[in-house]
């Protein structure tokens, strides 16, 4: 049975990564880290099966910033391959908390390639690497393996300084290592801090009533958009080649962050049309009139002009990864998913009510 170790298991990619994983016969290790919060929601309904947790699912303590359990992990493992998805992840954040950014998606790469190259059997290596190296670019421009790193923001500079670390390794010392140079990726596990995941949540509260409006910032910004279960099949892939290699992912389309939200509403049922320009402009909705989306400043940056598309030749045609979800299917995919969390949620809130809340109180927290 294979084995594999995951950091960030219990972030958006890692725990699909885990699924896929399960599917495909390993045993599978994840590093979670303490918070003041149980975190472990994504991937709670594997760690509560007792057909999988401690038997097929094992949970470590560590940190990205601890490099004695990160060793320790490694060598009580032993894992054949490491997926590195841990680390903060927010573009956006990286300029409120750039020490800890740079710490994490880069520097934790250092640590985790000494400890492995001290291993007898190293581990084959993902790393997480993000289009982020790519910088910026003013209008619709495909990069690939072969473009350069021009990071902008302190995620992308961390992103670069790890990605081309694991080069260096991979050249040096003959570590089997591949960077995944990731371009966005969403799902409906996505952190609700992220545009794609903010706009389908807001959507479908505000389809069933419970928002008025949705807060956003510049609807002219453009991202190349795919799914994340198809990003971690190609990351397992990209582990069982015959040699390690880098390779850029995403779907080579690319949506604005207007046209995902119409895309959003449209699936709920709703026709929305914006009106105005810059901090002006807003939605309406077309049946009613009411005002459902609002440009506001906190979110608003007057240039962002980041217009990146995926070229993907290669991983079509070496790793045989054809992303079929793109932006449309997506923003569709995800207010369909909220849709159903809503109603869900708001039958189990009747349930409760109709048994005094009783059923919600019986929960059981182990250690890890
Ligand atoms: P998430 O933010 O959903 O998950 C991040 C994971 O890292 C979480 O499990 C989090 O733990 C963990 N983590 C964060 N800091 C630490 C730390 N100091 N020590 C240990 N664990 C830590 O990210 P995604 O799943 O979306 O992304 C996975 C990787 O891919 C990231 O490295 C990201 O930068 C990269 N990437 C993602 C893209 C995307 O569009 N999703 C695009 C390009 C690259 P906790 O749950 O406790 O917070």
């Amino acid at each position: 049975m294979k084995k594999a170790l995951i950091s960030g298991i219990t972030g958006q990619d890692g725990s699909y990564l885990l699924e896929h994983l399960l599917a495909e016969g390993y045993e599978v290790h994840g590093i979670v880290r303490r918070a003041s919060s149980f975190n472990r929601s994504r991937i709670e309904h594997l760690r509560t099966n007792p057909d999988v947790y401690d038997r097929l699912l094992f949970l470590h303590y560590s940190d990205l910033t601890d490099g004695t359990s990160l060793r320790r992990i490694f060598k009580k493992v032993q894992p054949r391959e490491f997926y590195h998805l841990a680390g903060q992840s927010h573009v956006g954040l990286s300029f409120e908390i750039p020490e800890s950014t740079c710490e994490e998606a880069g520097m934790a790469m250092l640590t985790i390639l000494e400890i492995c190259r001290d291993m007898d059997n190293p581990p084959r290596i993902f790393h997480a690497a993000s289009s982020e190296v790519f910088g910026s670019s003013s209008k619709t421009t495909e990069h690939d393996e072969n473009s350069p790193f021009r990071p902008v923001t302190p995620y992308g500079c961390a992103k670069a300084f790890a990605a081309n670390l694991c080069r260096v390794y991979r050249d040096s010392y003959g570590l089997f290592i591949s960077n995944g140079i990731m371009f966005n990726h969403e799902s409906p596990r996505r952190g609700e801090n992220f545009v794609t995941k903010k706009i389908a949540a807001s959507a479908g509260r505000i389809a069933a009533g419970s928002q008025e409006v949705l807060e956003l910032g510049s609807l002219d910004t453009t991202r190349d958009w795919g799914y994340a279960p198809e990003f971690v099949r190609a990351m397992r892939t990209m582990l069982n080649q015959a040699k390690p290699d880098d390779f850029v992912l995403g779907t080579g389309t690319s949506m604005s962050v207007r046209e995902f939200a119409i895309e959003v509403f449209s699936a709920l049922g709703m026709k929305i049309a914006f009106e105005g320009r810059g901090l002006q402009e807003c939605a309406r909705d077309v049946l009613t009139g009411r005002t459902v989306i609002t440009v506001h400043p906190r979110f608003y940056r007057s240039f962002d002009p980041s217009c990146l598309q995926a070229g993907i030749a290669k991983a079509r045609s070496v790793l045989g990864w054809n992303p079929t979800v793109t932006g449309r299917s997506l923003a569709e995919l995800m207010a369909l998913a909220e849709y159903k969390a809503d109603m869900q949620a708001s039958y189990q809130t009747t349930t409760a009510e109709e048994d005094g809340g009783e059923h919600q109180s019986r929960r059981h927290v182990p250690s890890t």
